[in-house]
Parts: C-alpha cells; structure tokens; sequence
C-alpha cells in the first residue's frame, strides 16, 4: 500500500467505515484506507451476537458479526486496504491524518479526502454522578457485553440495570440467559429509551423487573458492590423522599447513553452540532470542512445498523467524488428543528436531489403530524425520542420549496375527530 497515495482514508471500521469505504471504491476512488485502532475489522458489531440486524439492508435477520462479515467480505473484494492496530491521533483542517501503530509507529498521510466513522462511546457512572462508596462491580452495559460476548466473563451474579437503552435491554436479556438474576431494570423516564421491539423481546418475555420514573440514589460496598439504593423520581426527574428502597446485588450495569466520538472532528476544525454532539453534515455528509464527511454513530447515535450502513454510503460517494475532482453539491437549505424535533439530520440540503430525512423527537406523543414545511405531511400514532424517525422526500416533492432558505420541521398533537 502507498501511503503517500491514498484518495480516501476512512476512520474506523465499524459499519459505517465499512460501508463508506466500499462505496468510496465503487464511486471510482483507487486507494481507499481503512484506518482502525482495533485488532480486527467490524467494529462493536463483532459484541452484538444477538439477532436482529440486517431487516432491512439484506431484508434477513442476522446477527451483528454476520452483518459485519458480510461487509468485511465485500470490502475485501473490492480492493478496500485496511491498516489495523492504528489509533489515529490527529487530523488538521488540511486533512493530514496522523497515527500510531506498532508495526510503523508514527504514520503520516495526506489523503485527498477523508471519512469520519469513528463510532460512539457510552456515558459512564462520572457522566451521572451517582452518589455512593466506589465498589468494583460497576460497567456500562458495553463493556458487560464485551466481557460476556468476546471475552466469554460473566460480570456477577444479581444485577441491576440503570437505563433501558438498548444495549441495557439487550444485556438483560442476556444475562437471564447465562443464568443471572437481573433484579431490575430502572429507567428515570416515564418510557423506555431503547426500541419498544427491545423492550418486549428483551424485558417482558423474560419477565425481568421493569420500573420507569425510577432511579439509583445510593452505591453501597466497600470492595465489591453490595445492593443500591433505587427511588421512584417525580415529573422534574428528583426522587421522591420516601420511596427510597435497597435491592441486593453485586453488579450495576449503565445504559445511560452514547456520546458520539468526535475529539478528531474537532482537532479537523469540523463543526459541531450541540444536540447530536456529532458534526454538522449536508446532505452528501459532508462536514464543514471542505473534503471531511462523516457517517454512522459519529454524527448521531443510531438505533438501527442498517440505517448507518445507507447513510456512511452516501459518505463514502461524496468522499471518493471529492478525491477525483468532482464538485460536491452546493447545500443552501438550512433544516431547521421545530416543535417536539430535537434534531435533524443532514443540517442542510441542496433541494436539487431527493434526501433521506433522520429526526428524533424530544418527548413520547400520540396521534401527531409530522410536518416538513410544506413539503410533506404525515400522521404518526406515536412517537418516541429512542425511534429515530426517517423520511424520504422526493426531488419532485422539493420542488414546492425553491427559493426557499429554511425548511421548519415540527410534530404537533392532531386534532381527534
Ligand atoms: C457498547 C455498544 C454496544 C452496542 N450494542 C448494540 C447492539 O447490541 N445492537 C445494536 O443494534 N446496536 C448496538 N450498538 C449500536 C451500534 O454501535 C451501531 O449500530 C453501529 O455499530 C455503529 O457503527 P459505527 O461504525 O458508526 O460505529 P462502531 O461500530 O462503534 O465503529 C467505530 C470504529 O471506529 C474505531 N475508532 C474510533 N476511534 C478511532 C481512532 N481514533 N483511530 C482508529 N479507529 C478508531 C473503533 O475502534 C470502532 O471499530 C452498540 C453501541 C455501543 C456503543
């Protein structure tokens, strides 16, 4: 490989550097790099071994190493390099990427455009700040299913899960499984935060503890973890003096959150939105660096892989287009969040060609309309922060809004009739 040559350099080999880096190779780019701190492509799907991914990529049910592999596969057919075991330090607005690894050291190349896909992380006990003695017998959910998944450790015996995320879900079920007793799910919202497919396949067909308004208050133990203390929250998320009880346990497991990896977007000069906390990207993902766009967790987390694989593919276009000296399509629509939208994703559009949509709503509501300018309209019966929303608007339908600068997208109540 000619590091000194490369047209593309994707960051990160999970789905979305996987898929960025293929697509970057169809679109006509001859060096595309993979450039991944692990040992081995795939990213966190190789911890994923549930089913469930792939529903509507390869309309199959699969489980995350298979998506994975499918990918690893074609990457590997289409000519796509890979320089494993390299952390990437560094990038300059210039894109000049600079890394680390064991065979070469420090490794220095100036790609001609570069893809972001570096994944997320998860909110640990520090991000919540739980009060309580500092026992060992506390993970993210992650890190559980890292140690249960690849490692083949299970983490304890009686477990307590704080967040129904999905991952949290997805370990209590597994846990049950390997025959721990999970004690109790707690989640501080009146909903669940993960997919309601979760919820029922995970939760109740197990039968597992599930309490919502409620939350940890209290770690107690000195050297192990030895029970929490839970309490039920009022409408301001504060716990209600006097509901306050200990559950036994010797581990905690946290599903309270993913943060999108961006400590090189910033150091690229790429900006951020406050709300994803992931860059803000058009509609070809690009960031607003000229020649850096970015796709999967990065940019916002995602609830489906699926969707990480169609959106990094759209990077990798833009990436490989970019690398060969096309021009990038020039964005003048800003997408802006209205009622009950928290975010959107891209942040702008061109209106010249049909996009793909992303949204999440900031509360649970039912029976509202989605409205998207005067472009579309579309009644939902219920919408939930943890299901992003997805819509697809046609070039045709973009036509009703030429000329203009911002689109509002809101989801009001409907009037029943
Ligand atoms: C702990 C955890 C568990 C999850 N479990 C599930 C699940 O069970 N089911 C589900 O549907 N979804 C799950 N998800 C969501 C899942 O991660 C995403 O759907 C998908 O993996 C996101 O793809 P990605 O490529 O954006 O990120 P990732 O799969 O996270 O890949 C990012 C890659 O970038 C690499 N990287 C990051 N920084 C650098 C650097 N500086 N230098 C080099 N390489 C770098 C990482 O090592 C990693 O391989 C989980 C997410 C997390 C965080």
């Amino acid at each position: 490989m000619n590091l000194q040559d490369i047209d593309v350099a994707v960051i990160g080999a999970g789905p979305a550097g996987l898929a960025a880096a293929i697509k970057a190779k169809e679109s006509g780019a001859d060096n595309v790099v993979i450039m991944e701190r692990a040992e081995q492509l795939g990213g966190l799907l190789h911890q994923c071994v549930h089913n469930g991914f792939g529903l509507f990529y390869f309309n199959e049910d699969l489980t995350g190493p298979e998506y994975a592999h499918r990918f690893i596969e074609k990457a590997m057919d289409t000519g796509v390099e890979s320089l494993l075991e390299t952390m990437v330090t560094g990038i300059t607005p210039e894109r000049q990427i600079k890394a680390v690894n064991r065979e070469s050291g420090y490794v220095s190349i100036n790609p001609r455009s570069i893809v972001l896909a570096m994944g997320c992380r998860e909110r640990a006990r520090g991000a919540i700040g739980i009060p309580g003695t500092r026992p060992s017998g506390i993970f993210t959910a992650g890190t559980a299913q890292r140690f249960v998944n690849v490692e083949g450790y299970i983490p304890g015996k009686k477990v307590v899960i704080l967040g129904s995320g999905d991952i949290g879900m997805i370990m209590a079920r597994r846990l049950t499984l390997e025959g721990v007793k999970v004690e109790a799910v707690l989640e501080i919202l009146p909903y669940t935060g993960g997919l309601i497919r979760n919820e029922v396949q995970c939760l109740h067909d197990f039968d597992i503890p599930l309490f919502l308004k409620h939350t940890v208050t209290g770690i107690h133990g000195e050297q192990r973890l030895e029970a929490v203390t839970v309490a039920r929250v009022d409408d301001n998320n504060t716990p209600v003096a006097g509901t306050e009880r200990d559950i036994e346990c010797d581990t905690l497991l946290l599903s309270v959150g993913l943060i999108p990896e961006n400590e090189l977007s910033q150091m690229a000069g790429v900006q951020l939105d406050k709300v994803t906390g992931g860059p803000v990207v058009d509609e070809s993902r690009q960031t607003s660096v000229p020649g850096i766009f970015a796709g999967g967790n990065v940019v916002h987390v995602h609830d489906l892989v699926d969707n990480v694989s169609f959106e990094s593919e759209l990077a990798g276009e833009s990436a490989a287009r970019f690398a060969c000296g096309f021009p990038v399509a020039e964005t003048k629509i800003k997408l802006k969040a209205g009622n009950n939208i928290r975010y959107v994703v891209p942040q702008t559009i061109s209106g010249l060609d049909g996009v793909t949509l992303y949204m999440r709503v900031s509360n649970m509501e039912e029976n509202v309309r989605l409205r998207i300018g005067n472009v579309l309209t579309r009644a939902l019966r219920v919408v939930k922060p943890s299901e992003m929303l997805k819509v697809e608007i046609s070039k045709e339908q973009l036509k009703k809004v030429e000329g203009v600068k911002e689109i509002t997208i809101s989801c009001d109540k409907r009037e029943q009739k």
